[in-house]
């Protein structure tokens, strides 16, 4: 099969450049690692309201209403497909020891994930004590100690919903000043349940068979904390890795882009969140997905115009 554009991820950066490539007829092919579309939007269990045009009750469904509509266009895609490596000079991709070669243009539209602490016990204890989600995960948290490590928007918003129902919530962030929005740390502040710890990290999560206490260090001190559950919201890093060495990244790893979301290489495109990180939204990474397209699809009328 011959595609004029690959796109990389699924999320909705990604589904948004297979549409707008379908809307203009280039011959479309998006992977996707995971075995569902919607990259975070699957993990989004709060309301999403911001993306004009539609009121979510959650990603989600956001989620959904987008493969709906992308239903209605004609691209490939591919689940469960995880780009293993990438040659931005030829606009191939390899995938389970297969090379597949774009005509027109790759598009990188692979998003970010949660950064982790990489300390003991993070592995070992997820899903055990270590929560997926603040809002998700509320109740099974009722009466309960709780830790949260991280100091922006997502680790004080869920230090909030969790004061709701456990018994104390130890909030752990390595600054003493917090990058979280004025209104969430006012509340935090004021909340009597949560008992804030700055400049402190979290040196080891402990327990036999599920999360039992959390080891703290603070100016050289190390102490013991007992919790029964812990939430880490320490910020996003780039899946950027498979382009190392290939195109301009930013010291942070995302990938450099100008207006038309077009990278160091030529003919390679880059996104959504992957390529944004001031500013990552899904209109965001919707508007990108349709750059990306209109400009590739400019370009070639350019190129084959007399
Ligand atoms: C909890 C939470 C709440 C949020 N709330 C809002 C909100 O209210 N409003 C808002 O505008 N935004 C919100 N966001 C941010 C929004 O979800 C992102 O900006 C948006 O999803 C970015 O889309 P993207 O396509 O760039 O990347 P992503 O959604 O990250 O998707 C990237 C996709 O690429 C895939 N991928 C990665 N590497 C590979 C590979 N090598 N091969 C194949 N596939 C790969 C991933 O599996 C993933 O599916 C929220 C995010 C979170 C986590």
């Amino acid at each position: 099969m011959n595609y004029d554009v690959i796109i990389i991820g699924g999320g909705p950066g990604g589904v948004s450049a297979a549409c707008w490539c379908a809307e203009l007829g280039l011959r479309a092919l998006l992977l996707e690692a995971r075995a569902e579309l919607g990259g975070q939007l699957l993990w989004t269990h709060n309301p999403v309201k911001n993306h004009l045009g539609v009121e979510a009750e959650n990603g989600r469904r956001l989620r959904d209403i987008f493969v709906r509509q992308a239903g209605n266009y004609d691209f490939s895609f591919r689940l469960s497909a995880e780009v293993a490596s990438v040659d931005a000079n030829k606009k191939a991709v390899v995938l389970a020891g297969e090379s597949i070669t774009a005509r027109r243009a790759l598009i990188i539209a692979t998003g970010v994930r949660r950064r982790e602490l990489g300390i003991a016990g993070e592995k070992e204890f997820q899903r055990r004590g270590i929560l997926a989600s603040g809002k998700r995960d509320a109740e099974s948290v009722r009466g309960k100690s709780v830790c949260i490590v991280g100091g922006g928007d997502a680790a004080l918003e869920n230090a909030l919903i969790l004061a709701e129902s456990a018994r104390r919530v130890t909030l752990v962030h390595r600054r003493d000043e917090f990058r979280a929005r004025g209104e969430f740390v006012e509340k935090v502040r004021q909340n009597p349940k949560i008992e804030i710890m700055t400049e402190t990290t979290v040196e080891k999560i402990a327990g036999r068979d599920k999360v039992e206490a959390v080891e703290l260090k603070n100016k050289g001190e190390i102490f013991t904390v007992p919790v029964e559950s812990v939430l880490i919201r320490v910020g996003v890093e780039p899946n950027t890795g498979l382009l190392r060495g290939q195109l301009n990244l930013d010291a942070g790893g995302y990938v450099e882009i100008n207006s038309d979301c077009a990278t160091s290489a030529a003919g390679v495109f880059a996104v959504g969140d992957a390529a944004n990180p001031l500013a990552p939204t899904v209109s965001g990474a919707v508007g990108m997905g349709a750059t990306a397209a209109k400009v590739i699809f400019s370009q070639m009328s350019l190129q084959s115009s007399p």
